[in-house]
């Protein structure tokens, strides 16, 4: 644990019921590898609210949440060579690793053998990053000391609170498909879920010159699928619609992070094909080998995040492309009721990114009571009410829906598909039993 370094505020929770307060946390001291910089937005995700409700049931309170964190250099080590003052730069769900097994000098350090460490609720084991609890502190404060091995670039031209979305998001979809194949060559491409990742998907994938298909049993979200980019859009809870889907696709980017089956929707994939589980759904899947898995030889793959080298490449490949995030930015007094939508089914279309740089100049009361400006440089994204959701006609953005480990959440058992799905369930043979609902992310 730190005992010394710098003391900031930060927005957390001090319990599972709890409402989000400003508290003081300490990060150890920044050294001669650390880039240290001032958090202007991060992004908002289901994982935030799936920790800080303690869902895992290993929740380190207090929490401060947060792995999208963007913002602007203000301080480097006498070894960091490549980041300067005044840089906009990034780090996401990645903050540290061993930095000296196999994976990590491969650049693979999210599969670091001795365990990567996340950017919150995670022992601060290797030593690069300290914080006064031992366990690390998110994106929901004020500024961040990372090795520069884990710190992104941010493109002059790209928007921070649209970067913000890259570095977890954006890199979680970009990597899995790259890794099979659809950065190189067109797949047929299926998006299971319209959360915050799901819609992020879509757009990336169409972008890479995929044929893509959103999934959704919310049907209010077909047209903004077309918009993102699908070029079908499917029910899983209509039977007709999985029949349509039936050995139909390359990959399979599960976003659903409530629980359900995976071998409902194996029968989508086509001879080898690959889905791809990556939301944080703790229930064990009842899947059956033979003949499901085995004869169409087909695969089940996890992913998180990125490595370090995708996730610079994610954010050259969206600032490239300009694919900006359909999101609402809020500031922190406005959390609570934020992570209250996105708790819920995502019937509604919605991805929050935090004004960390406006809500604590904002917040920041002296003792008497008088707000006090930090700064008086002006942050560069105007931050809309709450109210003003969406850049709505955006069409170069990403997405929406809820958090982001993927969409889903809890989805309804299997035999009341969720808010009576109109449809009835059985579908082709005994090929794919519909299944319940999916969930913001
Ligand atoms: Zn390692």
């Amino acid at each position: 644990m730190a005992s010394e370094g710098y003391v900031i505020n930060a927005f957390g929770k001090k319990g599972a019921g709890a409402a989000f307060e400003q508290f003081q946390i300490l990060r150890g001291q920044s050294g001669p590898d650390d880039v240290e910089f001032d958090i202007h937005f991060c992004g908002i995700s289901q994982w935030d609210v799936q920790f800080c409700n303690d869902d895992l049931g290993n929740t380190n309170f207090p929490i401060v949440p947060g792995r999208e964190m963007a913002g602007v250099v203000r301080w480097v080590g006498s070894n960091v060579q490549e980041y300067k003052l005044g840089d906009r730069v990034g780090v996401g769900t990645v903050v540290d690793s061993c930095m000296a097994c196999d994976q990590c000098n491969a650049n693979k350090e999210h599969a670091c053998k001795k365990g990567f460490t996340m950017a919150f609720n995670e022992p601060t084991k290797h030593g690069h990053i300290s914080t006064d609890s031992g366990y690390t502190y998110g994106g929901f404060s004020q500024r961040i000391s990372v090795h520069q091995n884990f710190v992104i670039k941010i493109p002059d031209n790209f928007p921070l609170e649209a970067a913000a979305a890259c570095l977890t998001t954006g890199t979680s979809c970009y990597a899995p498909l790259k890794k099979f194949g659809a950065l190189t060559k067109p797949k047929r491409v299926c998006i299971l879920g319209m959360g915050n990742m799901g819609m992020i998907g879509i757009r990336i994938a169409n972008v890479m010159g995929n044929e893509v298909t959103a999934m959704s049993v919310h049907e209010n979200k077909e047209s903004l699928a077309f918009e993102l980019g699908a070029q079908f859009f499917l029910s899983w809870a209509k039977a007709e619609d999985m029949k349509q889907a039936y050995r139909r696709y390359d990959i399979i980017l599960n976003t659903l992070s409530g629980p359900h089956e995976v071998g409902t929707f194996l029968p989508m994939l086509d001879h080898n094909g690959t889905i791809v589980q990556l939301g944080l759904m703790i229930n064990p899947h009842n899947l059956i080998q033979y003949p499901d898995l085995v004869r169409p030889c087909l695969a089940v793959a996890g992913h998180i995040a990125g490595n370090i080298v995708d996730t610079r490449e994610t954010m050259e490949f969206c600032a490239g492309k300009n694919l900006k995030p359909i999101q609402t930015i809020v500031l922190a007094d406005q959390l609570d009721d934020v992570f209250e939508v996105l708790a819920n089914p995502a019937t509604t279309i919605a991805r929050y990114t935090l004004d960390c740089k406006k809500s604590f100049s904002k917040l920041m009361e002296d003792e008497s009571g008088e707000v006090v400006i930090e700064k008086s440089e002006e942050s560069e994204n105007d931050a809309p009410d709450f109210e003003d959701v969406v850049d709505a006609g955006d069409d170069e953005g990403l997405g929406g829906g809820g958090g982001e480990g993927g969409e889903g959440g809890e989805a309804p058992p299997p035999d009341e598909a969720e808010g009576g799905a109109d449809e009835e369930p059985p579908p082709p043979e005994e090929e794919m039993p519909p299944e319940e609902e999916e969930e913001p992310q």
